[in-house]
């Protein structure tokens, strides 16, 4: 297969390098598409996705390959890759950066953290920018910086009829809004410009660990700790067994246990003042929390969720920590089978909260928090494991079943959340905008391989898989 002017790489099947290119970070994805075109730059998108019309193939793209539901492969059709393009380029003086669309998070922190910025990205710096952006993007900075998508100042977009344009506040203001949470659907983003922020380049980060069997008495106390939090500190609980990790105590690796993962944000010293009741609290099992570069932070989880295990996931926001709703997670967050399940809810509010709903296509800004639960196992556990795990997930999302507020992140979402939980993403106004603002720019759908919102879809549509699934569902 050739396509005119492709200045990439074109990989098929037989080719040496084609079962790696095909595979993405779920393990559990096992697609074969018939054409990937590794693109070099937008010219070479602008000419897969007209090739890709011309000859009716499914279109799959792939930033950083990491959603969980895998929408970045796809069978038989074509997978348009920029994992080739990956440049970041920083303007200190002006405090932007330009993101090529298959850079990943640590590139763009380690290139803003050589100036001392940064913008919130995601807490895993092998995720892809792309993606995670255009969901909304949530991270350790977005209680004082706003979400990644309140950084967004403007974006290249190559739309479904192979033309190039540029979305920022002043050209194409509805396709910028819609790309800040409404996710893959309008196009495909060749580079994005962020706005960055003063960070570090030193942090005080880290987690304090607790026994599981603390588990409530922790989360009634986070609750009120979180509560109060200065806007520079963001925190993340992680309830599960605890992960081999160097910097964890040998005794503590693969033991049960509640973790507050913190990062603030500000000076040292403004840090440790806002950590300190929660160190206090309790009998810790281990107090990691300490200086460090905001780098290593945000590397620092990176080997417990490698590519290539299998995950499930379940998500949603929740109305708040109620005690019930303490009772149910710490119930259910250590009854998964596999010690490398588990589930992490984000802290959200601050300044995510203090923009109004419809400001951006991201929604849900006046959570508290939200949790996702992951079940992990290793591909030679598939079966049993594998119905064990994701039974767990199904369980413990349906226990929390009258804590929940009615939204969920739609990057959180799996392959078997259909249509209703894509609408659950946006509620019912911003979803019916974003299929207006689809219409505009996708009006066939070509974009259909991801959260897909149905051009001007007025009202509930059949509930079905729509993400993933590599049978066509055009509109
Ligand atoms: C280990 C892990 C940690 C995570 N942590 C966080 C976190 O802290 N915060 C957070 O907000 N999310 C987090 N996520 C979720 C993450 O936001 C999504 O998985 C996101 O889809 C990843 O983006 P990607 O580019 O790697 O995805 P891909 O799988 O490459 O793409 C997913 C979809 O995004 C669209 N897409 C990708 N690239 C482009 C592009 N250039 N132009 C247009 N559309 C594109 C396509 O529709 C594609 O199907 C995490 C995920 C994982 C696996």
């Amino acid at each position: 297969m050739e396509i005119d002017g492709f200045r990439g790489r074109l990989i098929t099947a037989g080719h040496a390098d084609y079962d790696a290119a095909r595979s993405v970070w779920n393990g559990s994805v096992d697609r074969r598409p018939r054409l990937i075109a590794r693109c070099a730059g937008t010219a070479d998108v602008a000419a897969a996705v007209r090739f890709a019309r011309d000859h009716d193939l499914e279109i799959a793209v792939r930033g950083g390959g990491h959603n969980v539901a895998g929408t970045a492969v796809c069978d038989e059709g074509i997978v348009i890759d920029l994992s080739a393009m990956r440049s970041v380029r920083v303007d200190p003086a002006g405090r932007t950066v330009r993101v090529q669309g298959g850079a990943l998070w640590g590139d763009v922190d380690e290139a803003s953290q050589a100036h001392g910025l940064a913008t919130t990205g995601g807490i895993v710096s092998h995720t892809g920018v792309a993606g995670l952006t255009l969901g909304g993007g949530i991270g350790f900075l977005m209680r004082r910086y706003g979400l990644t998508v309140d950084s967004l100042l403007a974006a290249e977009v190559v739309t479904a009829d192979g033309g190039v344009v540029r979305a920022s506040a002043d050209d194409h203001p509805d396709l910028l809004w819609a790309l800040r949470g409404g996710g893959g659907n309008f196009g495909v983003v060749t580079s994005f410009r962020f706005a960055l922020h003063p960070v570090g380049p030193t942090v005080l980060a880290g987690p304090v660990l607790w026994a599981a069997d603390d588990t409530a008495d922790v989360l009634r106390f986070y609750r009120d700790f979180a509560a109060e939090a200065p806007d520079e500190l963001g925190t993340v609980v992680r309830l599960g067994t605890v992960p081999p990790l160097p910097a964890v105590p040998e005794e503590l690796h693969w033991r049960p246990a509640v973790a507050v993962v913190c990062c603030h944000a500000g000076a040292v010293r403004d840090g440790e003042r806002a950590v300190r009741a929660l160190r206090r609290f309790g009998r810790p099992l281990a107090d990691l929390v300490a200086p460090k570069p905001y780098v290593a932070h945000q590397r620092s989880t990176d080997d417990t969720v490698p590519h290539g295990w299998h995950y499930y996931w379940k998500a949603t926001d929740l109305a708040g920590l109620s005690d019930h709703a303490i009772a149910v997670i710490a119930d259910h967050a250590y009854e998964a089978g596999s010690p490398r399940s588990y589930a992490v809810m984000f802290h959200m509010g601050g300044a995510v909260a203090r923009l109004a709903g419809d400001t951006t296509a991201y929604a849900a800004r006046d959570v508290a928090h939200n949790i996702n639960i992951d079940a992990v196992w290793l591909p030679e556990e598939s079966g049993e494991r594998a119905a064990a795990e994701t039974a767990w997930a199904r369980r413990f999302l349906h226990a929390l079943q009258p804590h929940r507020v009615g939204s969920v992140y739609v990057n959180f979402l799996d392959a078997d959340d259909g249509t209703s939980r894509v609408r659950e993403a946006y509620g019912e106004r911003v979803y019916r905008r974003l299929a207006d603002v689809k219409v505009a720019y996708d009006p066939g759908n070509v974009f259909h391989l991801n959260k897909n919102i149905r051009p001007g879809a007025t009202s509930p549509a059949v509930v079905g898989p729509s993400a993933g699934s590599p049978g066509r569902h055009r509109a």
